[in-house]
């Protein structure tokens, strides 16, 4: 198992800036997602590791070999695309073998591998069949079978879902990450999907204008979001404004238009100021509704709409000058409670305390 490394990698496409500065350590072994807005230099980040873009500044290492000028198919990688890209003309066999025929291994060895391949992403039943006698959940398998034959010690994949319908969705997400374990490989998986990254990855990476804006497991990017774009990015959430009025230990009381909140700072040291200017993310699922005001973060207010999913109730929830989205799981207040009082109340450890930069007037604004 090998790491990767980026340190200071530029490139640009004319004025774009796809990629600024970014540096990047992927662990041995690590199934690692790029996300972030359209645009944001995932891709580009992807190629240049895999060896399709060269960039203009910075460097790349596979363990402590520097492949940044290495070209692409000098580099024992693995890459899975959206399409799939299978030959139509050649069999799923002669498809997974193309690489290897390429490389003059011998006949025999080819034969074994590519039928360890098939086994492995379990198409070995399929070696005869032409691409187009495949569904496309089965193309994708054999894309991956493709992929993985040449033994590569890193695995690219961009968008390799993207193409699929739901149920399969789920089925290959599964499916490529027992793969990736089982063969050791360090993966890097490019994706729009949020649920597909924090479903998968051992850890991501949010991009945004060629930046690393945060890396952590999915745990820490859902609930310890370090920024306002960041949170606002992964998942769905409230903002509210405020000032600190104490903080420490990671903690921290802030003073907001709703009332008084206990929160969890962002950057975990909880020594802001009083008086600094932060912003609260809330995400909906974590509000209680009931008619009983709780000791701590408690506030109340007036459903004011309602959208049910049976699972879940999404409503509009109205507190003094501000609406909030607070979701329901299992709802209980259904259409016949529009007027009636209620209670929103959150665990501290549900309340995010971000910085808000000196000049923002804030979100939505
Ligand atoms: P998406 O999610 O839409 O696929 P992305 O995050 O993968 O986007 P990139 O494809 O890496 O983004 O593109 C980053 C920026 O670089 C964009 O502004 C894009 O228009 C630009 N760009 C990428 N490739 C090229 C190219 N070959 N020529 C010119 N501009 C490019």
């Amino acid at each position: 198992m090998i790491s990767i490394s980026v340190r200071g990698l530029t490139k640009t496409f004319g004025e774009v800036k796809a990629l600024d500065d970014l540096s990047l350590d992927i662990e041995p072994g690590e199934l690692f997602f790029l996300l972030g807005p359209s645009g944001c230099g995932k891709t580009t980040l992807l190629r240049s590791m895999a060896g399709f873009y060269t960039p203009d500044a910075g460097r790349i290492f596979f363990g402590r070999e520097e492949v940044t000028r290495v070209p692409a198919h000098k580099r024992n990688t693995g890459m899975m695309f959206q399409s799939y890209a299978l030959w139509p003309h050649l069999t799923v066999e002669k498809n997974v073998a193309f690489g290897l025929e390429e490389r003059k291994v011998s006949r025999r060895e080819i034969r074994r591998r590519v039928r360890e391949a098939l086994e492995s992403v379990r198409m070995d039943e399929y070696a005869a069949r032409k691409p187009n006698q495949l569904s496309g959940g089965q193309q994708q398998r054999v894309a991956l079978a493709r992929a993985l034959v040449i033994r590569p010690q890193c695995l690219f994949l961009d968008e390799p879902l993207s193409n699929l319908d739901a149920k399969l969705r789920l089925e290959m997400r599964g499916e490529i990450r027992r793969i990736c374990k089982e063969f050791e490989l360090t993966a890097v998986y490019v994706t729009h999907d949020q649920k597909e990254a924090l479903a998968m990855s051992d850890r991501l990476a949010v991009l945004d204008s060629g930046k690393l804006l945060q890396v952590g497991t999915p745990w820490e990017i859902y609930r310890r979001p370090a920024s306002e774009t960041v949170a606002h990015f992964i998942g769905e959430t409230n903002f509210v404004e405020g000032v600190i009025m104490r903080s420490g230990a990671g903690m921290a009381s802030v003073d907001t238009a709703l009332g008084e909140f206990q929160g969890v700072c962002s950057n975990g040291n909880g020594d802001q100021a009083e008086g600094t200017k932060v912003l609260l993310s809330i995400r909906p699922e974590s509000w209680r509704l009931d008619r009983f005001r709780d000791e701590t973060n408690s506030i109340p207010g007036k459903i004011r709409k309602t959208v049910y999913l049976g699972e879940i109730s999404q409503h509009e929830f109205e507190s003094g000058e501000s609406t909030l989205k607070v979701f329901e799981l299992n709802p209980r207040f259904l259409g016949d409670v529009a007027g009636q009082e209620f209670y929103a109340s959150v665990d501290p450890e549900d309340v995010v305390v971000l910085g808000r930069p000196p000049d923002s007037a804030g979100p939505g604004s």
